[in-house]
């Protein structure tokens, strides 16, 4: 849950997520749907379906008990060499390095290391680094990986680092060759791709048409008003609709780690049809959705089991179907 989220923004998530799913068993046990209510609004989905396999494994494999070692938790769903190590140091004591973005700039200026620490070889020399020096370490290898995330944290800052204050200055080869400033290397990245896509919210005082995206598709079964990166009228045709009953909405700019999405939004009446045909291949479902089960709330127990992703919601919003907390762009 904190990858990529503060924390203030995780807490009460969390507290929820464990008050409803207190064990491995419990959430081995749960219906998929709950977990990604549970999780609705934190984003980065996938790594809810990863925690259900990996539950449901550890269940499997172990016993309902956690393993211990960095090799065995890495074959869990969802834990790389990050978590694996984290989890196996500080839960467990295992002498298993945790190298993050913090790590990475302490271990790439203590050792002036040169490639691009975002390139394979540059990873794997920074792992390697890291490894070494906590094998050579004494004391808890746990603590000893949180003292480095921490100073990087905190005192070897992206900028202007505070190298009059710390600790390993004396061994610093950065300090020593003047080359602070330079590092880590990085190439600058790519900027992301802009997909355009169109929503039609068909929606009554009652209800909203929902469409459940398809496991293996981005937002993986989560509910949104039915959208396209194609043309309208081809949406418009396959949910047979007029596209001259729809009224334009707004337009939302969704930002992702690799792509901005920006999806325009038309609105249109639901009728009284019953039946509706699933559009695009990205769906696998839709349902005319009664409004009560709908939640402007960021996730709960009022979501029903029609979890949606921010950006469903923020077309709901703009759609006025729900009210939205969420700040997001309208142009
Ligand atoms: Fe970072 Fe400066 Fe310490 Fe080197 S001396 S590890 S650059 S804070």
């Amino acid at each position: 849950m904190l990858q990529q989220t503060r924390v203030s923004t995780v807490v009460p998530y969390y507290e929820r997520f464990l008050e409803e799913l207190p064990t491995v068993t419990a959430l081995a046990e749960a219906a998929p749907e709950r977990v990604l209510t549970l999780w609705s609004g934190l984003g980065y989905y996938r790594r809810a379906r990863m925690l259900h396999a990996a539950a449901k494994r550890v269940v499997r494999e172990h016993g309902g008990r956690l393993p211990s070692e960095p090799e065995a938790l890495m074959r869990l769903e969802g834990v790389g060499a990050y978590t694996a190590g984290a989890v196996a140091s500080m839960a467990f004591g295992r002498r298993a390095p945790v190298v993050d973005g913090n790590v990475t700039r302490v271990f790439a200026r203590l050792f002036a290391v040169d490639e691009d620490v975002k390139s394979a070889k540059g990873n794997a020399r920074i792992w390697k680094l890291a490894g070494d020096v906590l094998a050579a370490a004494d004391g808890a290898p746990g603590d000893w990986n949180q003292a480095v995330m921490e100073l990087g944290a905190t005192v070897c800052l992206p900028r202007d680092p505070r190298c009059g204050v710390c600790p390993v200055a004396e061994h610093c080869a950065a300090r020593k060759l003047s080359r602070v400033e330079d590092l880590p290397r990085v190439t600058p990245k790519r900027s992301p791709t802009v997909v355009h896509r169109v929503a039609i919210v068909l929606a009554s005082p009652s209800a909203v048409l929902l469409a459940r995206r398809r496991p293996d598709a981005l937002f993986g079964g989560l509910w949104e008003p039915p959208s396209t990166a194609g043309s309208l009228d081809g949406l418009a045709a396959r949910l047979g609709v007029e596209v001259s009953a729809l009224a334009p909405m707004g337009e939302i700019v969704h930002v992702l780690s690799h792509r901005r999405l920006v999806v325009r939004v038309v609105r249109g009446a639901l009728g009284r049809r019953t039946r509706w045909p699933t559009p695009e291949e990205e769906y696998d479902a839709i349902e005319a959705v009664p409004a009560g089960r709908l939640s402007s709330a960021p996730a709960g127990r009022d979501g029903g089991s029609y979890a949606q992703a921010a950006l469903g919601r923020k077309i709901l919003a703009v759609a006025n179907v729900v009210r939205s907390g969420l700040r997001f762009e309208i142009r």
